[in-house]
């Protein structure tokens, strides 16, 4: 069955596993790709986050310090459907004019079948050589908790071994993406007195600290340069909460930041630039924290990339990033920080859409793709 494995039937069957998240429910389909993965060589180690929350890690070959992997990743779960009925059923991985349609045809199942069948392709070459690693998570669409849950976790980073460079198959329409933004997002809470509203002036208003707080955000700027193609990170205030009544002097208030890194701007340093611009009035929780991503594009092996591209596209790729974040945030520096691109099959428009398709022949092309980039690396 493996010899004659195809990406675009795996993609059809992916599709048919039900993992919308919430709830996700990634163990079946990670239990599928254990047993075409393990019968073509591959050693598999399952991991979950929670209940039914499995995610899949899996190599062959050398995978050591000497001779690192190359390692791709995919997330299987995918997100809710959406009010408005679909053309095909979304769960049935119907193809109609050279279109494959269904949740998570584009983001991200047809990239994950790519890597996994050429992968399986290039097994023999892959076993004798720096060999290939994968990591295929769950729960990447509400935060990369898989993927985090993963990279804290020794024995799985210890398993996986290093990787010499890093591929992540969401969908760019076959297009390699240098990088993309980070999300650092902020809860801001101010503290007060509380008294009766006729009274004020024996309370203390929390709110017009957080209002004060919320003005000196809409003035601040990010003391490190401009990223020579994501720009300047950006900062907004997204909610803000306070008061149980009108007659009433709120005690607490609060607020949700929603700041936007670019590549080379440290979490921690804005962290440290906000408590000071905001004062000890205020109190900062993270939410999120996943840093931006970024390889240039004269990294040797980005270059190889662009190669292949050029050859498959016919024209080179232009040099671009994008705003949204993905696994390779959490996951890049648990296996060593290798050069890392953003490259899938499917279309990025078609993303988290109602009737949502990828283009058969773009799944062909990765998969091809996909193996003479591991080809390569065992070479080199
Ligand atoms: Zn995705």
């Amino acid at each position: 069955m493996n010899a004659n494995l195809n990406p675009v039937e795996l993609t059809q069957e992916l599709i048919r596993f039900n993992t919308v998240n919430p709830p996700g429910n990634e163990d079946q389909i990670c239990e599928y790709l254990q047993k075409i993965l393990e019968s073509a060589g591959y050693e598999c180690r399952k991991v979950e986050f929670a209940p039914r929350r499995t995610s899949l890690v899996a190599k062959i070959g050398s995978c050591s310090a000497s001779k690192p992997s190359i390692c791709f990743t995919g997330h299987v779960d995918v997100v809710p459907l959406g009010a408005r009925p679909w053309r095909f059923e979304p769960f049935a991985g119907v193809i109609d004019d050279g279109k494959l349609y269904g949740r998570g045809s584009s983001d991200m199942k047809s990239g994950v079948a790519a890597f996994v069948v050429a992968a399986i392709q290039m097994a023999q070459e892959a076993k004798q050589g720096a060999g290939v690693s994968m990591i295929i998570t769950a729960g990447e669409e509400t935060g990369c908790e898989g993927a985090f849950h993963l990279a804290a976790s020794k024995e799985i980073v210890d398993f996986l071994g290093p990787a010499g460079c890093f591929v992540v198959a969401e969908p760019t329409a076959n297009e390699p993406l240098l990088g993309h933004k980070g999300a650092y997002w902020l809860r801001a809470k101010t503290e007060g007195v509380t008294a009766h509203g006729s009274m004020p002036e024996r309370g203390e208003n929390a709110f017009y600290k957080l209002a004060k707080a919320a003005l000196t955000l809409e003035k601040f700027s990010f003391d490190t340069p401009p990223h020579q193609l994501m720009g300047q990170g950006t900062l907004n205030v997204g909610t803000a909460k306070s008061g149980l009544n009108i007659n009433s002097v709120p005690d607490a208030a609060e607020m949700t930041l929603d700041i936007r890194t670019v590549a080379g701007q440290s979490h921690s340093h804005i962290y440290g630039c906000l408590c000071k611009a905001l004062g000890p009035t205020v109190a900062l929780e993270t939410i999120i924290d996943i840093e931006g991503v970024f390889t240039p594009a004269s990294d040797p092996w980005m270059e190889q990339v662009f190669e292949h591209c050029t050859k498959m596209n016919g024209v080179r790729p232009v040099e671009k990033t994008v705003s949204y974040f993905t696994d390779a945030s959490a996951l890049k520096s648990a296996i060593g920080n290798p050069p890392t691109v953003i490259l899938g099959p499917g279309q990025p428009e078609m993303a988290h859409q109602t009737d949502e398709f990828c283009y058969v022949h773009k799944i062909e092309d990765a998969t091809r793709l996909f193996a003479n980039l591991i080809s390569d690396w065992q070479k080199t």
